[in-house]
């Protein structure tokens, strides 16, 4: 009774004048009411016509009825669009999460939940690293992976050797922490350095550990072109012997050799799954890859590190060796047997070359654009400090074909970025609306119900998310409202820093940080740890 007065007080002012509470949590029962729009809830059922109330960060009302406008303290008109769940992304490199917290680049696709640490480049001390973005406020929530790559790295450097038994024990130690400290799996990059000089035996050890305490084994194979199904089995066997859920990360065909391979690639995750691996797949919706140039140099030249191969540049044999190799996979492999297939983005000693191709350098220094002439520049490129390249290698049935099995999920590979940072790969600002707009709605590879669950439910679920990736009451509200006519992604190879169209709304855990179309830094999104969320 105590509170009767001030109540009474309040109650006989709001007579004579509402609008001095309006806008007030307290005059209303929720703070958002999203109306009439076609609700694809995640879970793959069909869309049905919704109102959806929410208050604070949960989801509270999903009703075919309509609800009363009055109720809500703000109302979103979403007639004619879709109301679908945050997508979930399980695959981005979130390093400059410090430097970019609102994450605009992935929250403008749809994205309200973010896996870091792919291809083996976790963070660590894994710990410290959640504690110091948690301080930060971010955009979208976000979880990470313990990575091999970095793991080996702390225990035995760059070295092109099996580790001894201690440094294995120290390395499964160093999982084992990170597990207990919040993350959802581990990542391998084998195609990198230095997990590119490990051995079955070692990563499966690794594995188990991940697998022990619930988690999942996320891949980048060791190759993915000429060796592309010999990567697949390997990475089928780490889910068996280690008896863990796995992902194949980024799932591709790479090279011309190679194209039409995904029929047997999608054929070993069924008969793997039907003989009780728990394999799904995810994928991004581009014709290119996006890496390291160093990736077109054989990785025995590339033990000890960028230093270690200029040294072997030294020696005429050694050198000569090395070229070869490096044009072997510039016409078999990420080459696409083409200098104009490789497209320069990040050259931090020379921006003119960002955006142009190896066929485009090659003419500017009056060389002839051949395999030769394109592996003496990627050994020149690593002399001046390093170049990031975009290959376009890669068939579209392929891209097809492997997005529409039923347990491929839509991933970025994205890394954070923003207007005039380098020449990214368009997938890092387009990645969902270029699903939803070229493949759903322009080309018709996967209807939209299937699309949304490819980048909602079927994510959070390898997850574990708690109450994340699908609309249901009572659930977190990350929410995105997009218009299924416009969607689409702007960016290309050519004009990456482009943002999408069509994302009008996004809402992580109840906070407007899509607004009609316009990014709003409210940084509502939350550290999400394995059992701790
Ligand atoms: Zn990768």
């Amino acid at each position: 009774m105590r509170f009767a007065v001030p109540t009474l007080i309040l109650t006989i002012l709001e007579l004579f004048y509402p609008s001095l509470t309006l806008g007030q949590r307290t005059t209303n029962d929720w703070d958002l009411l999203i109306r009439s729009g076609t609700v694809i809830d995640g879970s793959g059922g069909l869309a049905f016509r919704a109102d959806v109330a929410i208050q604070g960060d949960r989801i509270v009302a999903i009703s075919e009825a309509s609800l009363d406008p009055d109720r809500a303290d703000r109302v979103i008109d979403a007639t004619d669009m879709v109301v679908s769940p945050g997508f979930v992304d399980l695959h981005t490199h979130l390093d400059p999460l410090l430097r970019l917290p609102g994450s605009e680049s992935h929250v403008r696709q749809g994205v309200t939940t973010a896996l870091g640490g792919p291809d083996g480049g976790g963070p660590w001390p894994f710990k410290a690293h959640l504690e110091a973005v948690e301080e930060m406020s971010i955009g979208m929530n976000v979880g990470f992976l313990i990575g091999h790559n970095t793991i080996r790295r702390t225990v035995m450097g760059l070295e092109n050797r099996a580790p001894t038994p201690s440094e294995l024990n120290r390395m499964k130690d160093m999982v084992a922490q990170a597990m207990e400290e919040g993350a959802w799996g581990i990542s391998t990059g084998l195609k990198y350095l230095p997990g590119t000089f490990s051995e079955l035996e070692e990563v499966i050890a690794l594995a188990e550990v991940a697998g022990r305490e619930g988690g999942f084994y996320t891949s980048h194979l060791r190759e993915e072109g000429l060796g592309l199904l010999d990567g697949v089995s390997e990475a089928l066997e780490i889910g068996k012997r280690a008896e863990l859920p796995i992902i194949l990360t980024h799932h591709k065909v790479v090279g011309q050799p190679m194209w039409g391979s995904s029929t047997r690639t999608l054929a070993m995750v069924d008969s793997a799954r039907e003989a009780g691996t728990d394999a799904m797949i995810d994928q991004y919706p581009y014709t290119a890859s996006y890496t390291g140039i160093g990736i077109l140099i054989p990785a025995w030249a590339m033990a000890g590190g960028n230093a270690a191969l200029l040294t072997r540049m030294n020696d005429p044999a050694l050198a000569d060796s090395i070229l070869k190799g490096i044009a072997f996979n510039i016409v078999n492999d990420r080459g696409g047997n083409d200098l104009r297939r490789v497209q320069l983005a990040l050259v931090g000693w020379d921006r003119t070359l960002e955006g142009k191709t190896l066929h485009d350098w090659a003419r500017r220094e009056g060389l002839a654009s051949t395999p030769e002439t394109g592996a003496r520049l990627v050994i020149e490129a690593i002399r001046r400090g390093g170049a990031s390249a975009i290959f376009h290698a890669m068939s579209e049935e392929d891209v097809e074909r492997i997005m529409a099995h039923p347990f491929t999920m839509i991933a970025s590979d994205g890394r954070l970025t923003q207007p005039g940072d380098g020449h990214p790969h368009p997938r890092w600002y387009g990645t969902f609306p270029r699903v939803l707009g070229h493949y759903v709605r322009d080309r018709k590879i996967i209807s939209i119900v299937e699309a949304v669950r490819k980048m909602t439910a079927l994510p959070a679920e390898r997850l574990g998310l708690n109450m994340r990736g699908q609309l249901r009451e009572g659930w977190f509200a990350d929410i995105v409202v997009f218009d299924p006519v416009s969607v689409a992604d702007q960016a290309t190879f050519e004009e990456p820093h482009q943002y999408p169209v069509g994302i009008n709304w996004v809402l992580v855990n109840g906070e407007i940080t899509v607004e009609e179309g316009t990014f709003r830094d409210v940084r509502a999104g939350r550290v999400l740890r394995r059992h701790l969320h």
